[in-house]
């Protein structure tokens, strides 16, 4: 069986709970998980009876694609996908709460005699634990990312003088030179002051000595996505800048320590926090601890005070805290990793210690 029609299974297996006789896919990222296709329009029709009875939409411009990337089901040709399958419906007909709008859902639930029901999550539920592939998909996501950065250090790309934006931009075309289809993200390169903001823009100023230069950075490979965070200073570290990197280095470790199955996102935020507000920064530590990677940047699980659900083996998450001095400068450090039974595989590679430039 292939890994999508494993895939299928697996949501089928799920079909019976929300007493659905099929579930009607219109998350593009959900159909490329489920059938391998990455065009821009389609729909999904999974149905509890099997792939027999499944049904892949998708329009005239995809033909050849469609052919190629979903050889394995029976497929409509149609612009108006989703209409196409509601069409081809009856009976409770499960339907993606999260992904599709008021107006769509007006608009299917006149078609046909299929009677629709929400669902929430499922494909997502299935796409937060990784098989082999996506692991590997990740492996080498985390690996260009890594690459890049080593290349930009060893050539002096981090240096004062340059803008944050010329660094962001140096280091994302050493990310596509490594085979990267483009950063997981918009680069992040916030030097000095800006460190201590979390999601700062890169900008045109300028590199200073002294400054804590915060880098957040990935690769997109295959479709997955790497997520990771360090923190350089330009010349000898002042005593608070080594401080803050020696307490959020600490509750990073707290938490990756942590890691296995059967932990809690939130007791790992817990492990992490704990290790800040002891050290005095628990104010300055803004936003929660992780989250999953894969097809996306930010899906499950949550890794974060408020997170419900349990970490399972083969998830694959960041730990990422952070301490920010408004006005001053900040330090985050993120690892991308997988849960294991024996613990968290980091697969950002890159030193963690500080590095001065
Ligand atoms: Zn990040
Ligand atoms: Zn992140």
């Amino acid at each position: 069986m292939s890994n999508h029609a494993a895939r299928r299974a697996a949501l089928r297996s799920l079909l019976a709970a929300v007493e659905v006789e099929a579930v009607l896919v219109t998350d593009l990222l959900n159909i490329r998980y489920l059938t391998g296709f990455t065009g821009s329009n389609a729909a999904l029709l999974v149905a509890a009876g099997g792939d027999h009875r499944s049904t892949f939409c998708t329009d005239g411009r995809y033909v050849t694609q469609a052919a190629a990337q979903v050889p394995d089901l029976r497929t409509v040709i149609d612009r108006a996908s989703a209409p196409a399958l509601v069409r081809e419906a009856t009976g409770r007909l499960g339907f993606e709460a999260g992904h599709l709008t008021v107006a769509d859902h007006t608009r299917l639930a006149a078609i046909g005699t299929a009677q629709l029901v929400a669902t929430n999550g499922l494909v997502e539920q299935l796409r937060a634990v990784k098989d082999a592939d996506e692991i590997q998909a990740l492996r080498r996501a985390c690996a260009i990312a890594d690459d890049a950065f080593a290349a930009l250090i060893a050539d002096g790309g981090i240096r004062a003088g340059r803008t944050e934006r010329e660094v962001g931009l140096d280091l994302d075309e050493r990310m596509r030179r490594g085979g990267a289809e483009d950063p997981a993200f918009e680069t992040i390169v916030a030097a000095g002051a800006h460190s201590a903001i979390p999601h700062h823009r890169p900008t045109g100023s300028i590199l200073q000595r002294g400054d804590l230069v915060k880098f957040d950075f990935g690769a997109r490979f295959d479709g997955y996505h790497s997520d990771m965070t360090r923190t350089v200073v330009l010349g000898a570290p002042q005593a608070w800048q080594q401080e803050i990197h020696d307490v959020v280095l600490a509750a990073q470790t707290a938490a990756e320590e942590l890691v296995a199955p059967g932990t809690t996102g939130q007791q790992l935020d817990r492990a992490a926090r704990r290790v800040v507000e002891e050290a005095g920064y628990g104010d300055r530590f803004l936003h929660g601890l992780g989250h999953g990677i894969g097809l996306e940047i930010h899906e499950g699980p949550a890794v974060a005070a408020a997170a419900t659900g349990t970490i399972e083996a083969d998830m694959v998450l960041t730990v990422e805290p952070g301490v920010y001095l408004e006005g001053r400068g900040g330090v985050r450090i993120e690892d991308s990793g997988v849960v294991r039974a024996s613990g968290y595989e980091v697969l950002t590679l890159t030193a963690k210690n500080l590095l001065v430039l």
